[in-house]
Parts: C-alpha cells; sequence; structure tokens
C-alpha cells in the first residue's frame, strides 16, 4: 500500500515543527499498544462578553468529536471548567484547525499532543485553551506508556 510521506496539514493551518512533532509522536507509538483510539479536536469558544481571553479550546476524546462537545455544551461533570463560566460555552467545531492529524494508542501522547496543537493554534490562529498548557500541567508531559512499559522491561 502506497503510503504517502508528506504529513497531513489540517486546512486553515500551515505546515510547521509542531505539527510535524505531532504526527513523528503517534509514529513512534509501539504498534504492540494496540489501535490508535484517542482523537484532537478543536472547539470555538462563544464568549459574547469577553470573559476568558481564548478563541478555541483544544481537547482529546476518544469518544466521537460531536458527542464529547455535547458534553462540554450540556454544562455537567464531563465539561470542561472553562464551559462551566457563564456566558462561556462551546462554539462551532473547527475541523479546518484538526482533521488530517493522526490519533495516539495512549492517554500520554494523546495529552502531549493536545498540548502541541494548542501551542500551533496559538502560533497561527488565534488563543488556544487546553489543559495542557494550564500552569498546574505545565511540564507535566509523560512519556509514552509504550515506551515506559518497554523500558521497565529491561530494568
Ligand atoms: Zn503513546
Amino acid at each position: 500500500m502506497f503510503e504517502p510521506k508528506e504529513m497531513l496539514v489540517p486546512t486553515s493551518l500551515w505546515s510547521s515543527r509542531g505539527l510535524k512533532g505531532i504526527h513523528n509522536l503517534a509514529r513512534s507509538e509501539p504498534a504492540s499498544m494496540g489501535p490508535a483510539v484517542y482523537r484532537l479536536y478543536v472547539v470555538e469558544i462563544d464568549d459574547p462578553r469577553g470573559h476568558v481571553p481564548y478563541s478555541f479550546y483544544v481537547g482529546h476524546t476518544k469518544q466521537e468529536v460531536e458527542d464529547r462537545v455535547q458534553e462540554h455544551q450540556e454544562g455537567g461533570l464531563r465539561s470542561a471548567r472553562i464551559f462551566k463560566r457563564e456566558g462561556v460555552s462551546p462554539g462551532s467545531i473547527r475541523y479546518d484547525l484538526f482533521d488530517g492529524l493522526p490519533r495516539y494508542r495512549c492517554k500520554a501522547c494523546a495529552e502531549n499532543a493536545e498540548g502541541r496543537l494548542a501551542r500551533v493554534i496559538e502560533a497561527q490562529a488565534g488563543r488556544a485553551k487546553s489543559d495542557m498548557t494550564d500552569n498546574r500541567k505545565k511540564g507535566a508531559v509523560r512519556p509514552c506508556e509504550g515506551r515506559v512499559a518497554s523500558e521497565g522491561a529491561t530494568g
């Protein structure tokens, strides 16, 4: 089967080191870890009264993106904190900012990629919110779970 060498770039972004890192991360996950189930997504932040300094929310999910965004919309337990603020809700899903990006086999890589995508979007499209770029989680990027397992096996 023909495999394109060039990475897929979402239509509203341009090729960058950050995007290459997002693709390389997926490529370096061992196939033995099973199917790549985590996908990234981007949704606009609908904030007519300007409560938050962000235009986009970047996340990752095992669910269908539309279902995950619906959970944010409902504002329940699984809604991101930013969407629990009064007057702040998810807007349009921005496929043009994530379609073509790879999926991940483990949560650690999905989190890592999410933070990278948030930084790419900040550089190319506008202010982006991700749990992975919060102060709380800065520097808390975990290595691929498959890599941890194989290193553990050799000591
Ligand atoms: Zn991984």
